[in-house]
């Protein structure tokens, strides 16, 4: 599903963020990706929803490949292409990047909106969306008005409600407590195992030394794992 072919990427300042890396990531895995601050899991993870770009020439190539006939290509996708591929896929983020002026509800409903849904489909799904994460009770409230584990699950069902292919996860639970972060780190098992391939970045070794999950280890921009095509 994901491929990675001798990937670099260097910023303007000329530091390598990313180096030589080669990956693979299957159809259905979930995988956690570590490393230290600056490591460069926010470029991988920009890397494949195609919001930064391998370096020209001798930067390799990001393939993503949800079906046969729906396939990005780093190289060669266009900006509405860049809009196709990010359909199929929910990003979540540390710091939740709800809107703060709309309720839960519409919070998750806003890319349904944006493309034009009809509004019994739409419902459907926002519901949907809501009760995996075990939040529909909120779903008048404002964002301001929840807890920090409330609203990284209000991000996780806005991520969840175009039903994606993969979900990007970066440090989903960087500020929660332990209590709410297991919670939201059950979800994305649950997500998983429902058949969504889920890639996590994460500094907490409660999550990814108890798990059978593979582990994508980045240090300074470089790839430790061997075993990874
Ligand atoms: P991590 O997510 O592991 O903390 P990042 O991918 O955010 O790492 O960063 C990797 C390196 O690239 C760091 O040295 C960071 O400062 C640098 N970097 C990230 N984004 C940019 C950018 N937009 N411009 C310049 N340097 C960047
Ligand atoms: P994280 O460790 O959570 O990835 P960072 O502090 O590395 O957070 O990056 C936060 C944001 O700032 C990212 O969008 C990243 O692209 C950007 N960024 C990081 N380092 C730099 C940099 N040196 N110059 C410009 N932008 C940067």
């Amino acid at each position: 599903m994901i491929r990675f072919l001798h990937v670099t990427k260097t910023y303007e300042d000329n530091w390598k963020a990313l180096s030589d890396v080669t990956l693979r990531i299957g159809q259905g895995e979930f995988v956690f990706l570590t490393g230290h601050s600056g490591a460069g899991k926010s470029t991988l993870l920009k890397l494949i929803y195609m919001d930064e770009r391998p370096n020209d020439f001798h930067g390799g190539e990001v393939m993503i490949q949800f079906k046969p006939n729906l396939v990005f290509d780093s190289k060669t996708a266009t900006e509405k292409q860049v809009q196709e591929l990010r359909r199929h896929i929910g990003i979540v983020f540390q710091d939740f990047k709800l809107l703060p002026d709309r309720n839960v509800f519409e919070n998750v409903a806003l890319a349904l909106r944006i493309t034009g849904t009809p509004a019994k489909q739409l419902n459907a799904k926002v519901f949907d969306a809501l009760a995996l994460v075990g939040i529909s009770q909120k779903r008048l409230a404002m964002p301001y008005t929840l807890s920090g584990g409330e609203q990284q699950r209000v991000a996780i069902a806005r991520a969840m409600v175009h039903n994606p292919y993969l979900i990007l996860a970066d440090e989903p639970t960087g500020n929660l407590d332990p209590e709410n972060a297991n919670e939201v780190f059950k979800i994305f098992k649950e997500i998983n195992a429902r058949g969504t391939t889920v890639l996590m970045a994460t500094h907490n070794p409660d999550f990814y030394m108890n798990s059978p999950f593979r582990r994508l280890m980045l240090s300074h921009g470089v790839l430790l794992n061997r075993d990874v095509l």
